[in-house]
């Protein structure tokens, strides 16, 4: 059976590059009729949070990545945290030291400092070359009895190499000589990373551990685990890195990084899964746009590149932009109104003001965010700063006042407010009158009393901003600090 985990460690958000290995997870797990198992890494005791560990579950469910087996809803191979797990950890340990793979280390930390710099006069690799590997019973019991602390220290081969074969990179070979024998618990019994990755992935039955690709020095230690601990090994897939745009590792100074990020600009999940999929893996044709359900019918492991991939924050919006006009037009309503609310930009997601700035952004629109920007630009009124522009000058000195004395006493008796009321015919049938009483029309018209109304020589289509203005300060549904 099919059983892949995603180990995501709880000290900070889901990164991209995090989520991506897990999308591979879950498309190879259901693509292959398996099992989508989470695992809570969290034996940095530290730098492990309940917040991040939820935060990063919160955000797999957005993607739509959900999972058979993890720790808020069990499964016959739980505990899903690595914390709540020692105990299994130390059993292991012991059974390991029964049958001679693992032996007990009293050096102390000065002895081992020494040896580390003989190796290094002698130009040898800084492996462990204490006498505990080869100690008596009773040299163990000795220092057992007097209480002396020990480290569990696994016995490496002094020749030979071990050979994966990665579903992506190909053949991979270590030699054992430069490894050592390393610990795998800690005097103070807490067992070391790789000895419980591999534990737990033994005893959850894991088949393929699909991980990122820093992670492949790692399965050297782990496949010598594994081997003495007697379980059949898993197949390794180790996934390429994810490049920056200059093709450095992708980090906070490039631009946003986590999950949670994209989501609260505006992201869709479907942008990004769709996007995350091409990082590394395409079906073959130049098609670029797959649902999560056509991901899982296409994908395979052995179509992921071993290259590291390049994240295109201008083609994942434009990914973004497709998805967005590809909803119906009730659900991106809702939506904006939504993440307006969440943004506080409104008090109640009202669906007039969504529709009229929609109308106004027709096809413009690749992200939330545009839509956001487009709501500002429509109620801010930055008039002031305007009119004092070269662009503006000419129409401040020669019809502004005049204008504005009309538009004023329009205002004032309650003309315009009542023909806003009417929505865009009211609009419309109040600005002919009001041109036809000033003689004005076209530019001459319409210039200065853009300028008077929103603050703006250009801008979107005049009726709609001015009957949205009006409707949105009536309603009062846009939220003081952005009017
Ligand atoms: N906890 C590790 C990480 O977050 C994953 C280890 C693994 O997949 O083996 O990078």
């Amino acid at each position: 059976e099919v059983r892949v985990r995603f180990a995501p460690s709880p000290t900070g958000n889901l990164h991209v590059g995090g989520a991506r290995t897990a999308l591979f997870n879950y498309l190879f797990a259901r693509s292959n009729g398996g099992k989508f198992i989470i695992r809570i890494e969290d034996t940095d005791l530290e730098r492990s949070t309940k917040e991040s560990e939820e935060a990063v579950l919160r955000d797999l469910s957005w993607l739509g990545l959900n999972w058979d087996e993890g720790p808020d809803i069990g499964g016959s191979y739980g505990p899903y945290r690595q914390s709540e797990r020692n105990a299994l950890y130390k059993d292991y340990a012991d059974k390991l030291v029964q049958s001679g793979h693992v032996y007990r280390c009293f050096c102390t930390n000065e002895e081992l400092e020494k040896q580390k710099e003989i190796a290094k006069l002698n130009q040898l690799p800084p492996v462990y070359t204490g006498k505990w590997a080869y100690a008596t019973d009773e040299e163990v019991q000795e220092e057992l009895s007097k209480g002396t602390p020990y480290t569990y220290r696994f016995r490496v081969p002094k020749e030979g190499a071990l050979q994966i074969n990665d579903l992506i990179r190909g053949k991979v070979e270590w030699k054992f000589e430069t490894l050592g024998d390393f610990v795998i618990m800690r005097s103070n019994g807490q067992p070391v990373y790789n000895f419980c990755v591999t534990v737990d992935d033994a005893s959850m039955a894991i088949s393929h551990v699909i991980r990122a690709e820093e992670h492949l020095p790692n399965t050297l230690r782990q496949a010598l685990i594994y081997k003495a601990l007697g379980f059949p090994m898993p197949k390794f897939a180790h996934v390429s890195l994810i490049l920056a745009p200059d093709k450095s590792k992708l980090s906070k100074r490039h631009g946003a990084t986590s999950v949670g990020q994209f989501k609260e600009m505006g992201f869709l999940p479907q942008a990004m899964v769709n996007y995350l999929a091409l990082l590394g893996w395409g079906d073959g044709t130049p098609n670029e746009f797959f649902t999560l359900e056509e991901l899982v019918e296409k994908f395979t492991i052995e179509r992921v590149n071993k290259s590291g991939a390049v994240f295109d924050y201008t083609k994942l919006r434009w990914m973004n932009g497709h998805y967005m006009r590809l909803l119906p037009p009730a659900e991106l309503v809702q939506l904006i109104g939504d993440h307006w609310k969440s943004k506080g930009f409104v008090t109640e997601p009202t669906g007039f003001i969504v529709e009229e700035t929609l109308q106004l952004l027709k096809d413009g629109i690749d992200l939330l965010e545009d839509a956001d920007n487009a709501l500002l630009d429509l109620i801010s009124y930055p008039l002031h700063a305007n009119l004092a522009t070269p662009e503006c000058k000419p129409i401040v000195e020669d019809s502004l006042s005049e204008v504005a004395a009309s538009l004023l006493a329009a205002y004032d008796n309650g003309e315009l407010f009542a023909a806003l009321e009417e929505g865009q015919t009211g609009w419309q049938k109040w600005v002919k009158s009001f041109g036809k009483e000033l003689k004005r029309k076209g530019k001459a018209l319409f210039m200065p009393l853009r300028l008077l109304l929103t603050g703006k020589l250009h801008g979107p289509d005049m009726g709609t901003s001015i009957v949205l203005l009006y409707k949105a300060g009536k309603s009062g549904a846009v939220a003081p600090g952005h009017g």
